[in-house]
């Protein structure tokens, strides 16, 4: 790496991403639910950790028709860097922020004719025409408006309000089986039915399917999909030869190497102890940066293609390793801790009793972010500098 690309990393962990497999994930996606159905890109959660603003154009150029997170401030992180993006805000906006998102040209959720009132009034006063999403109770018993009689008058009165343009209505699944999944679009078709009788426009989206869905019920998919796991790689057990990669690599160096004697132990608690002549290897990686403290006594990484067990307690910052079958070992040797082509985040997040959005999420700002694309680095992202 030259000195100028070090000068933004300035430690030695830090998440490799390559956009160019990021691209292949979002025309994977793509293809497979046909290009009537729009892509609604989910980067909520820093875009499950791979950094939203950094992987938002790549996302946009393949063919991305919305960027959806989770709350405002995410929402406005995008915004600042470009002022085109659609951009959605998926959960509850409390109504003293609706301002800022009306101003901004943040699409909201709505699930109350109360707040969709509260929309209507500062939009006339600003002039504006305002996206909104109207979210619907099919079941999870999370946010959204039930399909009662008094809830589908409400919808309709939005859709009635003059400054408001309802550009989709939604639901979400909750994966409990196949049988109940289907209950559950049955209900939102239902209500799609019947306010296009009273005359919602055939514009209007409707849509239930987050990765999962997406890509394993090909009747739920309507007019757009709402995809996150999946454009980052993370196969599920319910499409396990979906052809997606991981995008991340999570690597670090060896900062210190030592040899100990049988008896002598590794890190608080001395829950490790040599039983013979060890090597053992420092990394400069810990629970603070997102990797699970809980996997002592379980983890491993990846050296020259072998794996090295994690050995004692992970501390917060770092963590010792067992090189002692590694010929040549020295400090500054790369090591990969989890990714596409070592231990993958499926395992990781099966051994640390999560799941694989949870590992990536978690993994902190200050980690690095390298992105890669056409072999080299394009840019890195180090928010502490
Ligand atoms: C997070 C989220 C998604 C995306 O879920 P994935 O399983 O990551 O694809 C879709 N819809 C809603 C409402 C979400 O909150």
């Amino acid at each position: 790496m030259d000195d100028n690309w070090d000068s933004k990393l300035l430690r030695d962990t830090y998440l490799e991403i390559d956009l160019d497999r990021l691209a292949m994930n979002v025309d994977v996606i793509r293809r497979h639910v046909g290009e009537h159905v729009d892509l609604c890109a989910v980067i909520k959660a820093n875009g499950y950790g791979m950094g939203a603003v950094d992987i938002a154009p790549t996302l946009i150029q393949n063919g991305a028709t919305y960027l959806a997170v989770a709350n405002l401030p995410e929402a406005m992180e995008l915004r600042k860097r470009n002022s085109s993006w659609p951009i959605w805000v998926m959960g509850h906006t409390p109504d003293r922020y609706l301002k800022v998102a009306i101003e901004n040209d943040i699409t909201l959720t709505v699930f109350t004719l109360s707040q969709a009132e509260t929309i209507q009034e500062i939009a006339r006063l600003t002039g504006k025409i305002q996206p909104i999403q109207i979210k619907v109770d099919t079941g999870f018993n999370r946010l959204g408006f039930k399909i009662t009689e008094m809830d589908i008058k409400s919808i309709s009165s939005i859709f009635e309000l003059a400054n408001i343009e309802v550009v989709g209505v939604f639901s979400h699944l909750a994966l409990a089986s196949y049988d109940e999944d289907t209950k559950q679009l049955e209900l939102l078709l239902g209500l799609k039915a019947k306010l296009e009788l009273d005359g919602a426009k055939e514009t209007v989206k409707y849509h239930v399917c987050d990765s999962i869905s997406a890509i394993s019920y090909p009747d739920f998919r309507l007019n757009m999909v709402r995809v996150g796991a999946a454009l980052f790689g993370a196969k599920s057990y319910r499409y396990p030869d979906f052809p997606i990669e991981t995008i991340a690599k999570f690597k670090t160096r060896i900062s210190h190497l030592k040899n100990i004697e049988p008896g002598e132990g590794v890190s608080y608690d001395y829950k490790w102890r040599a039983s013979r002549n060890s090597v053992v290897a420092t990394l400069p990686f810990g629970y603070a940066d997102g990797y699970p403290r809980n996997m002592t006594g379980q983890g491993e990484v990846v050296i020259e293609g072998r794996r090295f067990p994690i050995i004692g307690v992970i501390c917060m910052d770092q963590c010792m390793v067992d090189v002692t079958e590694l010929k040549g070992a020295h400090v500054g040797q790369e090591v990969t801790i989890f990714g596409s082509d070592a231990i993958s985040i499926d395992e990781l997040s099966q051994k640390a009793g999560t799941n694989k959005n949870e590992i990536l999420s978690r993994l902190m700002q200050r980690v690095p972010r390298v992105y890669m694309k056409g072999g080299s680095i394009d840019h890195i992202r180090n928010d502490l500098l």
